[in-house]
């Protein structure tokens, strides 16, 4: 049985969540570390369940905490909780096999992005709505960025107006996803990488400071401030 948030909603997010998160440091799977007091996953899945399009929300948690983790999400949402696997894709596609064929929209969305606003959640789903099979949020870098050879000495300067910083959720249409999923032959680090593979057009619409991903000890505390912010 699939847990429903919203019978009108067009979308199924689904929330990959069982990795080791080994560089937070140690001290369990990162999206069960705490944040302000409550897991990083439970700051996610608020914020999805609040984007007024959501019909479904699929978590993929480690193995070893499904139970926990529908425990800790009861109170939250009504979410699907399924066991991750090995590396993010799997978990993915774990997660995918539960989205009814009637949902037309899948978005994925990293836990560890636990600050996303509903904003972002709507206005990704809504590029796909428009018409685009794969739809990115993403952010201008702001660094600059050199390629270097093996041994860091510099080769060249790249020019970063035509580089983009990618987030998540990413949006798909079903079908995109769902093909792209059952032809990947390599795993990847984002699912629209899977997308382009496939040979179809991916684009970007504007991201949000807020969906940063919490990767190291400095993401969490700046992660804290901007809760206390707002
Ligand atoms: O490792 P990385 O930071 O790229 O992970 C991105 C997201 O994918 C995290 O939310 C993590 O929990 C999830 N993940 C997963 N299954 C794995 C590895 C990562 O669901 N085997």
């Amino acid at each position: 049985m699939t847990a429903q948030l919203r019978a009108r909603g067009d979308v199924a997010v689904l929330v990959p969540a069982a990795g080791a998160g080994l560089r937070l440091g140690p001290g369990g799977p990162k999206a069960l570390r705490l944040l302000a007091g409550e897991p990083l996953l439970v700051h996610a899945v608020r914020r999805v369940a609040a984007a007024p399009s959501v019909r479904l929300i699929v978590v993929a948690a480690p193995a070893a905490e499904v139970e926990a983790v529908r425990e800790l999400l009861a109170p939250v949402a009504p979410v699907t909780v399924v066991a991750g696997g090995a590396e993010r894709q799997e978990s993915v596609a774990r997660a995918l096999a539960q989205v009814p064929a009637d949902i037309e929209i899948v978005l994925v969305h990293d836990a560890a992005r636990a600050l996303t606003p509903p904003d972002l959640i709507e206005s990704v789903a809504a590029a796909v709505r428009d018409g685009h099979p794969a739809v990115i949020p993403a952010l201008p870098v702001v660094d600059t960025i050199k390629e270097v050879d093996p041994g860091e000495t510099v080769l060249g300067t790249v020019d970063r107006s035509v580089l983009r910083s990618v987030q998540t959720p990413q949006g798909f249409r079903h079908d995109v996803l769902a093909a792209a999923h059952a032809a990947a032959a390599d795993h990847l680090t984002d699912d629209a990488g899977l997308v382009e593979k496939a040979g179809r057009p991916v684009i970007c619409v504007p991201g949000s400071e807020l969906a940063m991903k919490i990767t190291r000890p400095l993401d969490l505390i700046l992660a804290e401030a901007l809760l206390n912010l707002g």
